[in-house]
């Protein structure tokens, strides 16, 4: 009776890891991490009110490109590659913000993976921060995916936030992209009316968080800082445990977009995740 029960024990795991790992495996299959910005905050008490005033930090802008059995969807565009030609890079009106240089641009790095734009089916973008959609056109034909909060927010001229003949599907709240589980866009509002951050289920390397701009560097991460232009800083409060009781569920890792250490120690493309 006992080896009975313990291989039904036995049995029962076998089949409780299969169906986690084909739920987790699913169609995902590589994460790239393209370098989409590399810059130079002048004050990073602008993240941290009060905190490391006068403090100058290094700041990196990530883009991630996934590569799904349906297709290829990329996670943010960054610095417009524009940038990439302009050896002084894009001087920030305020002193304090980020001076962003582009040491390569997204279409070159793409066409090194042997990926043309037309081959993108799905383009996400964090936010309408423009060091996150400086390159949304270089993909015409690829389906956005955004909150429609953040589609409707008004622009500070007043100007559409992305081209209206832009193909786009406008979300309310999460989103699974691929019906499988393995990329599901999560609403995170609060740095913007219509922010959201990624969830994505790797079959080796497990599940991630891609920040977006729901949080900038660790230390803001650890001591819950944001920013104080953020535009609610309430749902940012919200959303930043939001995303602390989905990594603690998925046992999932937090990357963050900004933050130049992490960077540092992750694989960029060429080398991917899988
Ligand atoms: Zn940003």
């Amino acid at each position: 009776m006992t080896r009975f029960l313990v291989r039904a024990a036995v049995l029962l795991t076998a089949l409780g890891t299969l169906a986690t790992g084909s739920a987790q495996a699913a169609g995902l299959e590589r994460l790239y991490i393209l370098n989409c910005g590399e810059g130079v905050a002048g004050d990073i008490s602008r993240w941290s009110p009060g905190v490391n005033v006068g403090q100058s930090m290094p700041f990196v802008d990530n883009c991630s490109l996934l590569k799904h059995a349906q297709g290829w969807l990329l996670w943010d565009t960054g610095v417009p590659d524009a940038i990439a030609a302009v050896p002084d890079g894009q001087q920030p009106a305020d002193p304090k913000a980020t001076h962003w240089y582009r040491p390569q641009t997204l279409a070159s790095q793409l066409a090194a993976l042997g990926v043309k734009p037309a081959d993108i089916q799905f383009v996400a973008v964090s936010h309408t921060h423009g060091d996150h959609i400086g390159n949304v056109e270089l993909f015409p034909q690829a389906m956005l995916l955004v909150q429609q909060a953040e589609y409707a927010w008004p622009s500070p001229n007043n100007t559409p936030r992305f081209k209206p003949e832009h193909p786009v599907m406008k979300l309310d709240g999460d989103k699974d992209v691929f019906g499988d589980g393995s990329v599901t866009i999560l609403a995170t509002p609060g740095h913007t009316p219509g922010h959201q951050s990624l969830l994505v289920k790797m079959p080796k390397t497990g599940a991630l968080v891609l920040s977006g701009d729901a949080v900038h560097f660790q230390a803001n991460w650890d001591n819950r800082r944001f920013p104080a232009n953020n535009v609610d800083a309430e749902q940012t409060k919200a959303s930043m445990e939001r995303i602390a009781g989905i990594l603690a569920k998925e046992q999932a890792t937090l990357w963050i977009n900004h933050d130049k250490a992490q960077r540092d120690r992750l694989t960029m493309a060429p080398g991917f995740y899988e």
